[in-house]
């Protein structure tokens, strides 16, 4: 190995490979936006189990507000001398309701999407940002709190497919760091540590291969939502259980990969491993190949990167090894589960090509949650959609939100077409 100084951010990768990670005082004071999601609420309990390490500054929900008032309220006399938490409720009808709650009219942010900058821009002293917010709607959040200089600890995927570079540009400009919440991402991480990206020959990403993992390609056309939305390993919120069905998770997740550690797609490989106990590998150039291994629980990743890459005591279920039975992998059926193949295509091709095929599939999404698109047809809506829409770079946030909403448009009639078809 050439003995040069060694590279903070090989190819631009975000993952802040051998760098320090940023030194921040006790307790932490965390920005969480999609408090009232799966993964929010999963954070809102690691507050708890952590009175001593973690506060909250600021919170976001967009219109369960009963329940970010029980669990804020729980908190709040759990830690009765914490500083005020801000509040920020992004749909209109849900932040009149959230104004009449005691106590909080003086500490409510601006609603829609301002609300959630405000989060991150008027905290008082945060020191990490959890992103916990599905789809693109994550991305300027994640650059407001790269623009902080904040522990970025990222649930929030979409941020990356979008916009990855601007975020890779932010965060090297604010001084901030990202660290995943991803279990993937965040079980490389761990295999990474200390590491020269030298050292890597390529990542192998896991994935649980979904509901349909075996089902026959005919028998796809008519899966119900119900099936679609039964996940055999992980309890999620709605959006990533669809697209664990459809393998467009892993597809997001490999670009999120290529964005985090700076490896070209050809060296990010996908293995599907059915019972979600390894949660993913990196090959070494001398063959050494590392995993992570743990029971399905999203708190252990997540609290890694809050604590920023320290294992803090978790009292979780853990794997018995002497009962996991034994470690199955398979390649993934590219044919039955066409999203994967899509968005590899989108990463490669970079630009807007991942915004829009990111939009496609939150319209996709949406469409299927609603009873209107049929899962199998999802594919056809995104590819259709990137087939028609002209590519080009992103240089900046308006450029990827011009082409996110010109997506989303074309989307909606691909959609509404299909609908029409009665299918
Ligand atoms: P969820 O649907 O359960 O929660 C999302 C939260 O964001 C909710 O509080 C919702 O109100 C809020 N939100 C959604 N859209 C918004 C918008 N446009 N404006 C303001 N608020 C909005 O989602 P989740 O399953 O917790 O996933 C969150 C992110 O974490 C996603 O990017 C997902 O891919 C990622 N992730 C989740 C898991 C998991 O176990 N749930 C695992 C890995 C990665
Ligand atoms: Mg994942």
């Amino acid at each position: 190995m050439p003995s040069a100084p060694e590279p903070a951010r090989p190819h631009g990768a975000l993952y802040p490979y051998l760098r320090p990670r940023l030194s921040l005082g006790d307790p932490l004071r965390l920005v969480l936006l999609g408090a009232t999601g799966s993964i929010g609420l999963q954070t809102l309990d690691l507050v708890k189990r952590n009175p001593g390490r973690l506060q909250l500054a600021a919170v976001s929900c967009r219109s369960r507000v009963d329940e970010l008032a029980a669990a804020l309220a729980e908190l709040e006399a759990a830690q009765p001398d914490a500083p005020r938490v801000l509040i920020a409720v992004t749909d209109a009808n849900a932040r009149e309701q959230a104004a009449r709650i005691p106590g909080w009219r003086d500490r409510l942010l601006s609603g829609g999407e301002a609300g959630l900058i405000e989060a991150v821009t008027q905290s008082e002293s945060p020191s990490c940002l959890v992103n916990a917010l599905v789809g693109a709607a994550g991305l300027a959040p994640t650059l407001a709190g790269a623009a902080r200089g904040l522990r970025i600890a990222l649930a929030n995927k979409e941020s990356l497919v979008v916009g990855g570079e601007l975020v890779a540009r932010a965060v090297a400009a604010g001084g901030a760091e990202v660290l995943p919440v991803d279990s993937e991402h965040a079980a490389i991480a761990q295999c990474l540590s200390g590491r020269d990206p030298r050292e890597v020959a390529r990542l192998v990403v896991t994935a649980s291969g979904g509901p349909f993992r075996t089902t026959p390609a005919p028998e796809l056309a008519t899966v119900t939502l119900e099936q679609v939305l039964a996940h055999p390993t992980w309890r999620m919120g709605p959006k990533i259980t669809v697209d664990s069905a459809t393998l467009m998770n892993k597809g997001l997740e490999v670009i999120e990969a290529h964005y985090l550690f700076g490896l070209p797609y050809d060296r990010i490989d996908v293995a599907v491993h059915p019972g979600s106990i390894v949660h993913s590998l990196v090959e070494f150039v001398d063959g050494a190949l590392l995993a992570q291994l743990g029971t399905p629980d999203m708190r252990m990743p997540l609290q890694y990167a809050i604590a920023g890459e320290i294992h803090w005591p978790l009292a979780t279920g853990r794997l018995d090894l002497l009962r996991m039975g034994p470690l199955v992998f398979e390649a993934p059926d590219l044919d039955r589960f066409p999203c994967l193949r899509l968005a590899r295509e989108a990463g490669l091709a970079g630009g807007t090509a991942p915004v829009i095929l990111n939009a496609a599939n939150e319209i996709a999404v949406a469409a299927l949650l609603a009873g209107r698109l049929r899962y199998v047809d999802v594919p056809g809506v995104i590819a259709d959609t990137l087939a028609r829409l002209p590519r080009g770079p992103v240089e900046d946030l308006p450029a990827a939100l011009d082409a996110d909403a010109r997506a989303r448009t074309e989307a909606a009639v691909q959609v509404d077409a299909r609908a029409a078809a009665g299918h």
